[in-house]
C-alpha cells in the first residue's frame, strides 16, 4: 500500500498515472479488467436448488415423508407416490415463490442503489458508485456517501463523519496538506477519505485510490453476510399465530388419530389420515404468501416511483394518518423563475429590468458569483434557486462561466438549510469582497448598511422594516426571496460563519416555484382518506402560507408556524398544538423530529420526507421516513424507508394507497387460507363425533393442500387496487391482522362451507356408500374452496369490484377445476386418489352445493356492506 497521506496531491496523482481530466476510457477499461468493481463482497447467496431442499427441512414435510416411506413398507405404492408428488410439487411452488420475492427486492434494491459524481474524459458525470475506480477523480458533496479511499486534492470546509469506521460520532474537519508522519492511524488521516463515510458539511475532490476490499473498511469488514431482509412485523405476528394454530391443530389431529384407533380402525390408515389432516390444515403458506404479495406489491409501487428499501414499509404504509411534506420540489415543481426584484429602495417587475442600471447590475453579478449553478448546453446542473439566479444573467448578457472565471472564486462557506446563508470571496479591482446570499430575515439581522446610488448608507432599524415590508408582499405572492449582500474583508483571510456579520444589503431578488399541478388533487385525496398533510419548509412563512393555501393544505393564515416560535414552547405544548398546525415555516432539521413525536405521541404513524444530510435522523424518527430520489442526499436516501423517484408529493399518496391495497390484499388471502382450513376440521371433526365414516382419505386432503390452497391465495393476494380503499379512514396500527371480527368471518365462512361439505357427504351415504360419500365431500370440499376465492377477493361484493378485474382468480380456480375433474374422471387418477365414479345426479349435486357459499356471502355483501362513494 502506498500511503497517499505522505504524498502529495500532484504526487498521488502521478502515482496513479491520472491527468486533471479525469481518466479516460482506455483507461478505465484497462483498470476496470485489473480491478474489477468497487463492491464488497458478499457471501454467496443460496442457490435456486438449496432453496428447494431447505423445503424439506419443514417439520410437517419430514412427517409426511415418514408417512410415504411408511406406506411403501406397507405396499401402498400409490400413496406413496401420491404423497411424493405432492411435496415435490409444494416444494417447486415453494421455491418458485422465494426465487421470484428475492429477486424482486433485489431490483429494488439496485434501484436505490448509491451514485458518485466524477470526472472522466474532462467531463463530470454521475455513475454508479459500484463503477468507481483507483484514479477517478470523485466530488463530494454534504450529504453524499464516500463509497471509495481516496487523497483530498481540493477541500472547501469538507467535514466528514467516519464513525463507521472509527466509532467517533464527530465529524472531521478534512484538508489537503500533505502529513509528514510515519503510521498515522486512520482517523487522523484528515487528508483522505474512507469508504464507508459520509459528508455532513462542505465540499470536496477527491482522488479515489482504492475501491472495493482494498478500501480500509473492505480490509477489517470480514465477508458481508448477504442482506438479509428483516421479517416484517406482520410475517411475525403471522408466524407466531401460525405455530400456535398448529399445535391446536396437532392436538386434534392426535385426538382424531385416538378415536379412530378406539374404533378399531387400522392403525397405519389412521395415521396417514390423521398426518394428512395436520399437513392440510396447518396454514404453513401464511408467512411466505405474505413475503410473495408484499415483494410484487413493491415491483408494482416502484414502477408508480416510490422505491421501497425496507420491506415493513408497506405494512405501516396503510396506517399512516400524518404525512410531514417538504415544499420545494416535493409540492412545488422546483423549477423557479425570477419574477420580482428590489433594489436601489426601488420594487422592480421581470419587465421592468434594466441592464444600464449600475446597481441593478451589481445585483446579478453577486448573485451569479455566489451561486454553485451552471447551465451547460442548455442542462441545467444545480440547486434550482440558483439555477433562476443564472437564467437572470441572460438579461444583463452575463455568462456564469465567463464571470466566474473572471472574478474566480477565492473561499466559501457553503449554504447550509440551518443557517440558510452561503458565502463566497472574489477579489474585485485589487479589493477581496466577500459576498452572502440568503434568507432576508437572517441577512437583516447581519447587515449594518446599505448600499444605494447615492452611495453606501447606515442602515436604520425604518429602512429594515421598509425592506421587510416589501419582502412580505413579494411572499404574498408565493415567492421565494433571497437576499444580498457583502463586505469587504483582508486579502489572503479565509472565511468562516463567524465572518458573516456587518455587512453591506444589495438588493432582493424574487422568484417563483409554481405548486405541481397534481398537487392540490392529491392533497384533497389525503383530507379524504382521513390523513393530515403538513407542510414543513425552510422558506418563509408567507411564502409558504401562499403556496400551501393554493393547494389546499391550509385553510387559515393561524394555521402557521415559524421555527423560532416552535423553539419557545416545550414538548407538550407542542403536542397540543400540532393539531391545528398545517405549516412550519423557516424550519431546520432538529424542529422536524419534534413536530413527528408531537404527532407520534398523539398516537399517529407519521410519514416525514427529507432531503439533506441533517434531515436523516427525522427521517429515521418518522414511521415512514421518505427521501427525495432526484434532489435528495445519498444519506438522506440511506436513512428512509422509502425513496421518491420523482420527488412529487402525489407519488406519497399513490404509495399509501398501494400500501393499503397490499395490506387488505394479504388480509384477504389469510382470510381465504383461515377459513377453507376451518372447513376441512369441521368437517373431519363432525364426522369423528357423529361416528361416521371418514369423510376424506389422505390423498383427498394433500390435494385440496395443494391445489385450494397456494394459488388462489396468490391471485387473491394480486387483485387490483380499488380507489374506495382512499375513502376509508387509515388502519389503526395497534389493531392486529387477526382481530376478533375477522376471526369470527373466517369461522362463519368456513361453517358455511363445512355445512355443504356434509350435505354432499349424507347426500353420497344416502345414495352411494362411504366411497361414493366421501368423493362426495372431497370434490365439494374442494369446488366450494376453490370458489370461496371470489368472496375472498374485497370486503365489496366481486359485482361492485367488477367480475373479470382479477384474471389471477379465474386462472386459479379453473387450474384447480380442471384437475379436481381429472382426478373424477380418469380411470387410472381414480385409483390413486381413492375416489368413486359419480353419476350426473351426483354430479349436479355437488355443483349445486358448492356454489351456495359464494351465493350467501355474495347475497350478504350486496344487501349489508355498503361502501362511501
Ligand atoms: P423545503 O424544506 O420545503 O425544501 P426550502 O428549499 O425552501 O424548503 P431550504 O433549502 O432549507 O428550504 O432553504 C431555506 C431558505 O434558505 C430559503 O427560503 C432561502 O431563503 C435560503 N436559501 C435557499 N437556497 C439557498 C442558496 N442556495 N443560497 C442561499 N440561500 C438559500
Amino acid at each position: 500500500m502506498k500511503d497517499f497521506y505522505r504524498k502529495s496531491p500532484g504526487e498521488s496523482l502521478k502515482i496513479l498515472n491520472v491527468t486533471d481530466k479525469g481518466l479516460n476510457d482506455e483507461e478505465i477499461k484497462k483498470r476496470r479488467e485489473q480491478y474489477g468493481f468497487n463492491e464488497l463482497e458478499e457471501a454467496a447467496r443460496k442457490s435456486p436448488l438449496q432453496v428447494f431442499f431447505d423445503q424439506f427441512k419443514d417439520f410437517l414435510v419430514i412427517i409426511l415423508l415418514a408417512a410415504a416411506i411408511i406406506s411403501a413398507f406397507l405396499g401402498k405404492l400409490e400413496s406413496t407416490l401420491v404423497i411424493m408428488v405432492v411435496v415435490i410439487i409444494n416444494a417447486i411452488l415453494g421455491t418458485v415463490q422465494h426465487v421470484k420475492a428475492e429477486q424482486s427486492l433485489k431490483g429494488l434494491k439496485a434501484l436505490s442503489s448509491p451514485i458518485a459524481k466524477v470526472l472522466r474524459n474532462g467531463q463530470k458525470l454521475e455513475i454508479p458508485s459500484k463503477e468507481l475506480l483507483a484514479g477517478d477523480i470523485l466530488y463530494l458533496d454534504a450529504g453524499d456517501y464516500v463509497s471509495a479511499d481516496g487523497r483530498i486534492i481540493e477541500s472547501f470546509s469538507l467535514q466528514v463523519n467516519e464513525s463507521s469506521l472509527t466509532g467517533e460520532s464527530e465529524s472531521v474537519l478534512k484538508f489537503v496538506d500533505t502529513i509528514d508522519k510515519e503510521d498515522v492511524a486512520i482517523g487522523d488521516r484528515k487528508n483522505m477519505v474512507f469508504s464507508g463515510s459520509f459528508v455532513t458539511y462542505g465540499r470536496g475532490i477527491i482522488l479515489v485510490t482504492d475501491i472495493g476490499m482494498s478500501t480500509e473498511i473492505g480490509k477489517i469488514a470480514n465477508l458481508l453476510e448477504s442482506a438479509k431482509e428483516k421479517k416484517t412485523p406482520l410475517q411475525v405476528s403471522l408466524d407466531n399465530f401460525g405455530r400456535k394454530l398448529a399445535f391446536v391443530i396437532l392436538a386434534i389431529s392426535a385426538i382424531i388419530f385416538a378415536l379412530d384407533i378406539f374404533r378399531g380402525r387400522n392403525i397405519v390408515d389412521s395415521f396417514m389420515f390423521a398426518v394428512s389432516l395436520a399437513v392440510a390444515a396447518i396454514p404453513e403458506a401464511l408467512s411466505s404468501i405474505v413475503t410473495i404479495v408484499l415483494a410484487l406489491g413493491t415491483q408494482k409501487m416502484a414502477k408508480k416511483n416510490a422505491i421501497v428499501r425496507k420491506l415493513h414499509a408497506v405494512e405501516s404504509l396503510g396506517s399512516i394518518s400524518v404525512i410531514c411534506s417538504d415544499k420545494t420540489g416535493t409540492l412545488t415543481q422546483n423549477k423557479m423563475t425570477v419574477q420580482k426584484a428590489f433594489v436601489d429602495d426601488q420594487v422592480l417587475d421581470y419587465d421592468s429590468l434594466n441592464h444600464d442600471k449600475v446597481l441593478e447590475k451589481g445585483l446579478v453579478l453577486m448573485a451569479l458569483l455566489c451561486n454553485d449553478a451552471v447551465t451547460v448546453e442548455n442542462k441545467e446542473i444545480g440547486d434550482p434557486t440558483e439555477v433562476a439566479l443564472v437564467n437572470l444573467g441572460e438579461i444583463y448578457y452575463l455568462d456564469e462561466l465567463v464571470i466566474r472565471e473572471q472574478y474566480p472564486r477565492l473561499g466559501e462557506v457553503p449554504f447550509d438549510s440551518d443557517r440558510k446563508l452561503m458565502s463566497t470571496v472574489h477579489k474585485f479591482e485589487e479589493k477581496y469582497t466577500m459576498i452572502t446570499k440568503g434568507a432576508l430575515d437572517v441577512l437583516l439581522k447581519r447587515s449594518s448598511k446599505i448600499e444605494l446610488s447615492s452611495g453606501v448608507r447606515e442602515f436604520t432599524e425604518e429602512h429594515k422594516k421598509e425592506i421587510e415590508t416589501i419582502n412580505r408582499e413579494f411572499s404574498m405572492g408565493g415567492l421565494r426571496v433571497l437576499s444580498f449582500a457583502y463586505k469587504e474583508i483582508n486579502e489572503g483571510q479565509k472565511i468562516t460563519v463567524e465572518d458573516e456579520k456587518d455587512l453591506v444589503f444589495v438588493g432582493l431578488i424574487a422568484m417563483m416555484d409554481p405548486p405541481r399541478n397534481e398537487s392540490a388533487e392529491a392533497v384533497k385525496r389525503c383530507i379524504d382518506a382521513g390523513i393530515k398533510p403538513v407542510m414543513i419548509t425552510g422558506d418563509h412563512k408567507i411564502t409558504a402560507s401562499a403556496i400551501a393555501k393554493q393547494i389546499g393544505i391550509l385553510k387559515d393564515e393561524s394555521e402557521a408556524m415559524e421555527g423560532f416560535e416552535l423553539e419557545k414552547i416545550n414538548d407538550e405544548e407542542l403536542k397540543n398544538m400540532v393539531p391545528n398546525i398545517s405549516v412550519y415555516a423557516r424550519v431546520s432539521p432538529e424542529h422536524k423530529i419534534r413536530i413527528v413525536r408531537a404527532w407520534q405521541e398523539l398516537g399517529n404513524v407519521v410519514a416525514m420526507t427529507g432531503d439533506g444530510v441533517n434531515d436523516a435522523p427525522a427521517l429515521k424518527q418518522a414511521d415512514i421516513g421518505i427521501a427525495m430520489g432526484i434532489t435528495g442526499t445519498e444519506v438522506a436516501k440511506d436513512a428512509a424507508s422509502m425513496v421518491l423517484a420523482d420527488d412529487n408529493f402525489s407519488t406519497i399518496v399513490k404509495a399509501i394507497s398501494n400500501g393499503r391495497s397490499i395490506y387488505a390484499n394479504i388480509k384477504n388471502s389469510i382470510k381465504f387460507l383461515l377459513s377453507g382450513n376451518t372447513a376441512g376440521i369441521l368437517s373431519v371433526v363432525y364426522a369423528s363425533i357423529g361416528a361416521l365414516p371418514i369423510p376424506f382419505a389422505a390423498v383427498h386432503l394433500l390435494f385440496i393442500n395443494l391445489i385450494t390452497d397456494s394459488l388462489p391465495a396468490i391471485a387473491i393476494g394480486l387483485e387490483p387496487h380499488n380507489e374506495n380503499i382512499m375513502k376509508e379512514k387509515p388502519r389503526d396500527i395497534n389493531t392486529p391482522i387477526l382481530n376478533k371480527s375477522f376471526a369470527i368471518e373466517v369461522i362463519i365462512e368456513g361453517l358455511l362451507i363445512a355445512l355443504v361439505t356434509m350435505l354432499a357427504f349424507h347426500r353420497g351415504l344416502s345414495t352411494g356408500g362411504a366411497e361414493v360419500a366421501s368423493t362426495m365431500a372431497f370434490a365439494t370440499l374442494c369446488l366450494a374452496r376453490l370458489l370461496h376465492g371470489f368472496n375472498c377477493r374485497s370486503k365489496e361484493s366481486i359485482f361492485r369490484v367488477g367480475l373479470f378485474t382479477n384474471k389471477f382468480i379465474w386462472i386459479a380456480v379453473i387450474i384447480g377445476y380442471l384437475l379436481l375433474i381429472m382426478v373424477l374422471t380418469f380411470r387410472s387418477l381414480r385409483g390413486i386418489f381413492e375416489v368413486a365414479a359419480l353419476n350426473t345426479s351426483q354430479f349436479s349435486y355437488i355443483y349445486l352445493l358448492s356454489i351456495i357459499p359464494l351465493i350467501v356471502v355474495q347475497v350478504y355483501k350486496l344487501l349489508f356492506v355498503t361502501v362511501k362513494e
